[in-house]
């Protein structure tokens, strides 16, 4: 019993003469280590909208949201709600650019209102001519043109989108009321419409 209570008692002088072991935190801020694993952020020109960090997101934290514009266009947002994020990385280890989401050294996120806890990014959205529905993010299309090269030439959205942003292409040619038919080929179409359009071409139904 007596060796134990001399061992705590030399402990006792010692923090006392060298200070305490812990951070001064929040007097004085703590540098976390380079591999710490903090509030997630979007880099805006990273970022190219595509959405699969939303995907693979295993708390659900981040929520994708298309919106309609007045034009053709609309606007996709991502919203990352960083008091639902457990700091995993999935979304950092699966963004296809690798530049789109990092997590920062940030740890200090406590607050009292929940509602400022968001990160997000904003990108130009783009939709179906023909049914409507959301295609995806311009940005996006543009990168898969860039990435694929001359490959890119095998799919008509990224032709067009490429030639949008040359110049070559002005602006969306008008349609009539008619269903989907094969002049609908080099258009902005989503998956569903664009089969339609093949079918139609191939076997005309
Ligand atoms: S770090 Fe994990 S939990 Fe947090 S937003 Fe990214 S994927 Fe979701
Ligand atoms: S580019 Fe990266 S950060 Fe942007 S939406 Fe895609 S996966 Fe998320």
């Amino acid at each position: 019993m007596r060796k134990p209570k001399l061992r705590e008692l030399r402990e006792a002088v010692k923090a006392f003469v060298k200070g305490p072991y812990t951070t001064k935190f929040p007097k004085v801020p703590s540098i976390p280590p380079e591999t710490f694993r903090g509030k997630p952020k979007y880099d805006e020109e990273g970022c190219v909208g595509c959405g699969a960090c939303a995907q693979v997101c295993p708390s659900a934290a981040i929520e994708l949201i298309d919106e309609r514009g007045k034009g053709p266009t609309g606007t996709r947002r991502l919203v990352l709600h960083y008091d639902l994020c457990h700091f995993c990385g999935q979304c950092e280890a699966n963004c296809i650019t690798e530049e789109g989401i990092k997590l920062s050294l940030e740890y200090d996120l406590a607050t009292y209102d929940r509602r400022e806890t968001v990160e997000s990014v904003e990108k130009e959205l783009l939709f179906c001519e023909f049914c409507g529905a959301p295609v995806t993010a311009v940005d996006h299309l543009r990168w898969l043109a860039r990435k694929l090269g001359p490959l890119a030439f095998s799919n008509q959205a990224l032709i067009l989108v490429s030639h949008k942003e040359l110049a070559l292409v002005e602006k969306t040619a008008p349609r009539d009321k008619r269903p989907v038919w094969r002049t609908d080929y080099m258009r902005i179409l989503c998956p569903k419409c664009r089969r339609e359009v093949i079918y139609t071409e191939e076997w005309g139904t």
